[in-house]
């Protein structure tokens, strides 16, 4: 394997992409960032849910509302299964009403799996002792692009590049 393919260490990949600088400038002046969370945590904590509340925040979700921190939150807590079931059938017509009935795919394509950041509920997440790191080059090609995986050689990639599209790349 040529060994310029091969994912990085996630260390030294950290350490060259995280500049403190680029953080610094965007906190606060007692060096909080923008996202407040002790806010956060009052809204999580437990208290107790009221049915019509949940109903009305429904409601506010089917006229296509954005929902306040406190209101998801309050969707979080419940574990009624006739409310969740109400939920449930509640997002479905949200999501009738905003994509129809269609499948919705988003760019940009994510080209690895590596990432500073260390959302609890993502499978990219640094911490994820378990991920395989993996990061994708992309060449344009024909109006097309194609990827070469990491883990894949430059001989491999030009084979498949020829077969795609018939010419010597
Ligand atoms: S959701 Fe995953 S990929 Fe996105 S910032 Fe969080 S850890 Fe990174």
């Amino acid at each position: 394997m040529d060994m310029k393919d091969q994912a990085p260490n996630p260390e030294e990949w950290l350490r060259q992409r995280i500049r403190p600088e680029q953080i610094a400038k965007y906190l606060r002046p007692d060096g909080s960032d923008f996202i407040d969370d002790a806010h956060i945590a009052r809204c999580l904590q437990p208290a107790p849910l009221d049915a019509g509340r949940i109903r009305a925040i429904l409601d506010k979700s089917l006229a296509i509302q954005t929902l306040t921190p406190e209101e998801t939150a309050a969707l979080l807590r419940v574990t009624d299964p006739d409310m969740i079931a109400a939920m449930q059938e509640a997002a479905l017509n949200v999501k009738l009403k905003v994509y129809d009935n269609r499948i919705i795919t988003f760019a940009p394509l994510y080209l690895g799996n590596c990432c500073v950041n260390n959302c609890l509920y993502c499978g990219f997440r640094r911490a994820n002792p378990y991920a395989q790191r993996r990061i994708l080059r992309a060449i344009l090609a024909g109006g097309n692009i194609e990827v070469v995986r990491a883990d894949e050689g430059a001989d491999s990639f030009r084979a498949r590049l020829e077969k795609r599209f018939g010419t010597e790349a």
